[in-house]
C-alpha cells in the first residue's frame, strides 16, 4: 500500500513538472512533442544508441563484454568476431568522449538533429566534389589524410575497409552522412568534398 502510494506521489509530481513546462514554455513544448511524435523510430534508435553509451560510461566500459552482442549489433553488425580489436574500441570511445568534452572543433561536427533519418551515403544534395579533387567521384583512394584513419578509429579495417558499415551508429551518426557540414571538411581537412552553394 505504502509503494502504491510513494509510487502515486511521484507521478503526481512528474505530472506537475510536465504541466508547469507546457503552461511556462507552449510553444517549446509543442515543438519537442512534435519533434518527438512526428519521427518516433529515428528518435527510439538514437535513445537506444544514447542508452548503449550511457550503459557504458556508467559501468566503465563492462556493459560492453558483457552485453557484446548488442553492441556488436549497433557498432558493427557486418564484421567478423575475429576482425574486432575489442580493448581499442573500449579505449576509442574513452577517446571519443574525451574529444567531444575538450574540443569545441570536434563537437562542432556533430550538428545531426535527434529526428533526423539515416544516411549511409554522402548526401549529394548538400555537397560536391570540388574541382581539385584528382581521384575517381566513388572512392577515396586519392586521399592521403583519410579521416578515418586520422581518427584512428578501430573501426578502420584492412585496405579502408570500415567495419562498422552499415550498423546503426555508422548509419545515425556523422559516418554515413559524412561530410554535410564545414566544421566536418574543415577539422578532417578533406580535399573532396565542399558545400553546395
Ligand atoms: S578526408 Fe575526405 S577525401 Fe579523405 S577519406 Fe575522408 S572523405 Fe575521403
Ligand atoms: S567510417 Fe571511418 S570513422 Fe566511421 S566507423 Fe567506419 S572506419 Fe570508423
Amino acid at each position: 500500500m505504502k509503494k502504491a502510494i510513494k509510487f502515486l506521489l511521484i507521478l503526481l509530481m512528474f505530472a506537475a513538472i510536465v504541466l508547469s513546462l507546457v503552461i511556462m514554455f507552449p510553444k517549446k513544448c509543442a515543438r519537442v512533442w512534435i519533434t518527438v511524435t512526428g519521427k518516433p523510430k529515428n528518435v527510439a534508435i538514437r535513445l537506444y544508441l544514447y542508452g548503449l553509451f550511457g550503459l557504458f560510461l556508467a559501468t566503465g566500459g563492462l556493459s560492453m563484454f558483457v552485453l557484446f552482442p548488442l553492441y556488436k549489433q549497433a557498432f558493427a553488425p557486418r564484421a567478423k568476431l575475429s576482425e574486432l580489436p575489442v580493448f581499442k574500441l573500449w579505449a576509442h570511445i574513452y577517446k571519443v568522449i574525451w574529444r567531444s568534452v575538450t574540443d569545441g572543433a570536434y563537437r562542432k561536427m556533430y550538428p545531426s538533429e535527434i529526428t533526423d533519418p539515416p544516411k549511409l551515403n554522402t548526401d549529394r544534395s548538400l555537397v560536391e566534389i570540388k574541382p581539385t579533387w584528382a581521384g575517381e567521384d566513388g572512392n577515396c583512394d586519392a586521399c592521403e589524410n583519410t579521416c578515418c584513419g586520422r581518427l584512428k578509429c578501430p573501426l578502420f579495417g584492412e585496405n579502408g575497409r570500415c567495419l562498422g558499415y552499415d550498423s546503426i551508429f555508422f548509419n545515425y551518426f556523422y559516418c554515413g552522412r559524412y561530410p554535410e557540414n564545414q566544421a566536418q571538411i574543415d577539422y578532417y581537412d578533406c580535399p573532396k568534398w565542399q558545400l553546395k552553394e
